[in-house]
């Protein structure tokens, strides 16, 4: 294949089609389809627009894939990244060595996260978070003479990853049968998705507190003695964007400290600023023993992950020996000094800080205000600077599609030809858009979403 490496040559987009469907496996996707279609190649971006290979400028309402916080195209990430690369490409933080940027990135972290969390550990990925997330908590309970606190708890329709562990956390049934095993002792509860579940007269608030009960109900059924931890995207994110009621957190953050369970965050979405909270538990008001972070970490312009240790944790891993677990990359320099930093210019542009006082409710509110009484949207949730939409056949009935995916992916494309990006899970239309993003960006990302929204509703005949 000779001109494999040739990345950069700019090529038609037949012929770039061509070479992807001939050789490139896409994550999560029908590859015989994509093949005889083609995918849409992306070439450049800036701030919070992307550029195809046809030329056509397209608004990414979702930050990539939930992670670009800064917007495209930052030049001190990348004056970060080359001065690294040239100082110090790699080293390995084993066998007692480390290095400046991995220094400066977790006590950068220790300053931005709540007071409690002091320790990092750092891998590539949310997946590696989760799987780490794992090996801590086994860690701890049996570090303490406790090591039949296995069980961990999540819920179905979370996300927590792809690797065996994170796909087995996350509660997606249709990667749970292509997995040729899964992790033991992972239990999965049901989620707080009031749209979709909830049945009866109940208020969401008296919904959201049954569900979080169920883990009460689960513990005993399988004794406490035997439960490490509890794991729950503070809000859903590849889910769906479902955002449970206020009494949800507070009464699972009782439960768990009423049987001595760890409670962990997996902030990957919604930390570093979504919600206009540093991190997405902070909006919801409950205090996590663990966090899982990635994505936002550098704004996807390298991948990193890392697991945040709350002092009572971190106190156990630090005072009893060897820790075995750890990845070539963990801590790597380069990715560590994109860290540090984009998290200097979300904390000193005050990108988060806008997120809370302007935009994102600027955002909430056109969205509540466009779709009011829309003949097909039955919820609208979010806050800060991410939301979904939910499609309904019936938005006062609370009665969804028969078909909510294909109505979700008629949506979809709509979008897509109205050059604006937009996610569907499901029946949920998401966005999640990079946090820099204007109000006249904001303006046009609803606009569009709008028009696709209505050409959706006239295709079902509902509008
Ligand atoms: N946790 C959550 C909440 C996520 O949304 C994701 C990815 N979307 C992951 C974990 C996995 O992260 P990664 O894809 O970086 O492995």
């Amino acid at each position: 294949a000779p001109a494999s490496g040739e990345t950069r040559q700019a090529r038609s987009t037949a012929q770039y089609r061509a070479l992807d469907a001939a050789h490139h496996i896409h994550p999560f996707s029908d590859m015989g389809t994509l093949n005889r279609t083609g995918s849409r190649v992306i070439t450049k971006a800036k701030g919070v627009y992307l550029w195809d290979s046809d030329g056509n400028q397209i608004i990414d309402g979702m930050a990539g894939l939930w992670c670009v916080n800064v917007g495209y195209g930052r030049k001190e990430l990348a004056d970060a990244a080359y001065q690294q690369i040239q100082e110090l490409p790699f080293y390995n933080t084993f066998f007692k060595t480390t290095h400046p940027p991995v220094i400066e990135l977790s006590a950068l972290l220790a300053e931005i996260t709540p007071a409690p969390f002091n320790h990092f550990f750092y891998c590539n990925s949310g997946s590696e978070g989760n799987d780490t997330v794992l090996r801590i908590a086994h860690r701890f309970w049996s570090a303490q003479g406790k090591p039949s606190k296995k069980y961990v708890i999540s819920r179905k329709n979370g996300y927590h990853g792809s690797t065996i562990a994170g796909g087995t956390l996350g509660g997606m049934g249709y990667m749970h049968e292509q997995m040729p095993s899964k992790v033991e002792h992972i239990v999965h509860i049901d989620q707080p998705y009031f749209f979709g579940e909830a049945e009866g007269n109940l208020t969401p608030e008296e919904f959201a507190l049954a569900r979080a009960q169920q883990l009460e109900a689960k513990i005993l059924e399988l004794g406490a003695e035997n439960v490490a931890a509890f794991i729950g995207e503070p809000f859903q994110g590849a889910g769906g964007v479902i955002f449970p009621a206020s009494t949800y957190w507070p009464e699972i953050q009782r439960i768990c400290r009423k049987y001595d369970i760890l409670l962990v965050a997996d902030e990957v979405i919604g930390g570093f600023g979504r919600t206009g909270e540093w991190f997405a538990h902070q909006h919801f008001g409950f205090e996590p023993d663990l966090m899982t972070l990635a994505k936002g970490l550098t704004s996807g312009y390298v991948p990193m992950g890392a697991v945040a240790l709350h002092d009572r944790v971190a106190k156990v891993i630090v005072e009893n020996g060897e820790f075995n677990h750890g990845l070539t990359y963990s801590g790597h320099p380069v990715a560590a000094a994109v860290a540090v930093a984009n998290l200097k210019l979300l904390r000193d542009e005050k990108i988060v800080e806008r997120v809370k006082t302007d935009t994102g409710p600027y955002f909430q509110k056109l969205l509540r205000e466009t779709f009011a009484n829309h003949p097909i949207i039955g919820e609208i949730a979010g806050t800060g600077l991410v939301a979904g939409l939910q499609l309904a056949e019936d938005p006062k009935a609370r009665k969804r599609f028969a078909n909510g995916g294909d109505v979700g992916t008629i949506c979809r494309d709509f979008c897509f030809n109205g050059n604006l990006i937009m996610r569907a899970t499901g029946d949920r239309m998401l966005l999640s858009p990079p946090l820099v993003i204007t109000r006249g960006e904001i303006d046009e990302i609803v606009s569009k979403a709008k028009k696709a929204i209505d050409a959706t509703a006239q295709q079902m005949g509902l509008s």
